[in-house]
């Protein structure tokens, strides 16, 4: 498989060149040059790993030993059982497709804990080692330092705003102890973290002589990892391959619906992809209006993870929308925050907003009617998937997070707190290692020029 850039001004590239990287040479993204059709009759009855092997071997045809990686990530020990996603029934036709029993309770987990062990294979094979450098406002973070912690070959320095993140949150992140993982609490909002990496990534030689990656979410290797799931959800909601699912997910930037396009071109019967926004409403606006309007900054709201003005996989998808017509897409996104594809039928897509009122609601009435406590962000799913149900369509709505990690929000709307799944009862108390940094790329890049490898 050959990737090339949205942009199309960047060679074509191996999945293995593209894994290490950001963004393509020509500020774009990396796409699959075709998608692979796969025969749903073969895929039905394999286990996780199986299913997973089977999708991912056409994406990442050129890593040695992709069954012993994939056999060694989705493991009943990484994710609580040998389902790994299994779907919870709350009444005939009506789902929750279960992504957040991984080490840090997101459904970040699936694709990071694979990304773990491909950066470990191919350091290793290529005798390289590497610094990651990322920002984070929670979920990200601790996903990505649970997938790192204790691999050899590769450092984490991980930016978080000092002070902002919710008390499970810092603990999830900064009770790690590995000498491999670095938490730098920066003085600031998520926002300067986020320009602090820009600013590192800008000075190519430094980059370079680091060998700083990423692990945002343009990477391939986490869209193609989430792909999988949409297959497993379709094969445990229906008894055959003659039915359609709708699936509904609480999107921020389009990695994990535009992971569910990418099953749908691959064959999977998927009716309609539902795309759930909070107040932070870009998505929702193109989908319904065709109209895309970047946002000066992101609101704070109660499903913080989904609280993004730039969706940052949207290109991938505006790509295939425009015919695949790079030179188009280059001008779009490189010159303008704002542009009208309303001529361009969005099909396959239905989308809505959830506020913070809606997901309160949601949480309580499927907490009164199925006895099931929801997280906030699965809640922004629920209430537009529910928005847009249609009869004879079973709706699979993803369970992004679980509510341990919100007890706030759990709290205003049950009145009392989530329970904690086992392991995590004293979470907070764990002594915590993190270096409170200033806001600003030079004292950063000191710090990583002393503890790199
Ligand atoms: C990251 C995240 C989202 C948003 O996913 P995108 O791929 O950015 O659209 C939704 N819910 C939770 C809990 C998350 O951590």
């Amino acid at each position: 498989m050959r990737y090339l850039s949205t942009r199309g001004e960047a060679p074509a590239r191996r999945f293995t060149e593209i894994l290490l990287e950001g963004l393509a040479s020509d500020g774009g993204l990396y796409v699959p040059e075709s998608f692979p059709t796969m025969e749903l009759s073969r895929l039905r009855t394999r286990s996780y790993p199986e299913l997973a092997h089977a999708i991912l071997s056409h994406f990442m045809d050129d890593v040695p030993d992709l069954t012993g990686i994939v056999g060694r990530t989705y493991t009943p020990a990484n994710f609580g059982s040998g389902e790994i996603t299994p779907l919870k029934t709350l009444e005939p036709g009506l789902h929750l497709l279960a992504l957040s029993n991984g080490p840090t309770l997101a459904f970040k987990d699936i694709a990071m804990q694979l990304l773990g062990n491909l950066f470990e294979e191919i350091l290793k094979k290529k005798n390289q080692t590497l610094n990651i450098l990322g920002a984070t406002s929670g979920d990200t973070g601790s996903a990505a330092e649970h997938a790192m912690r204790g691999k050899q070959r590769i450092n984490v320095f991980m930016l978080s705003p000092h002070g902002r993140m919710s008390a499970f949150q810092r603990a999830q992140m900064y009770s790690l102890q590995e000498p491999n993982i670095h938490n730098l609490a920066l003085k600031g909002a998520f926002d300067d973290c986020q320009d602090v990496v820009k600013k590192v990534n800008a000075d190519a030689a430094f980059k370079a002589r680091y060998r700083i990656g990423a692990v945002n979410s343009i990477n391939w290797a986490r869209i193609a990892a989430q792909v999988v799931y949409y297959f497993k959800g379709y094969f445990a909601a229906t008894k055959s391959d003659a039915q359609s699912v709708s699936f509904a997910v609480p999107s921020g930037n389009f990695g994990n619906i535009y992971a569910g396009y990418v099953a749908r071109s691959m064959g999977l019967p998927v009716h309609k992809l539902i795309l759930a926004s909070n107040e932070n409403d870009v998505l929702d606006e193109f989908f319904r209006t065709g109209r895309y309007r970047v946002r000066k900054s992101a609101l704070a709201t109660s499903s913080p993870s989904m609280d993004i003005s730039k969706a940052s996989n949207f290109e991938r998808y505006v790509f295939d929308l425009l015919g695949r017509d790079s030179s188009r897409v280059g001008k779009l996104f490189s010159s303008s925050d704002e542009f009208d594809l309303s001529k361009f039928p969005r099909t396959g897509f239905a989308s809505g907003r959830s506020f913070h009122a809606d997901r309160i609601s949601t949480i309580k009435s499927i907490h009164d009617k199925y006895g099931v406590t929801i997280d906030p962000h699965t809640a922004d799913g629920v209430t537009v998937g529910l928005a847009h149900r249609e009869p004879g369509v079973p709706l699979v709505c993803l369970e992004t997070a679980l509510p341990a990690k919100f007890a706030e929000t759990i709290r205003e709307a049950l009145g009392q707190a989530p329970a904690r799944p086992a392991g995590f009862e004293n979470l907070e108390q764990l002594p915590q290692r993190f270096e409170v940094i200033e806001p600003d790329d030079e004292a950063v890049k000191r710090y990583i020029a002393a503890h790199a490898s």
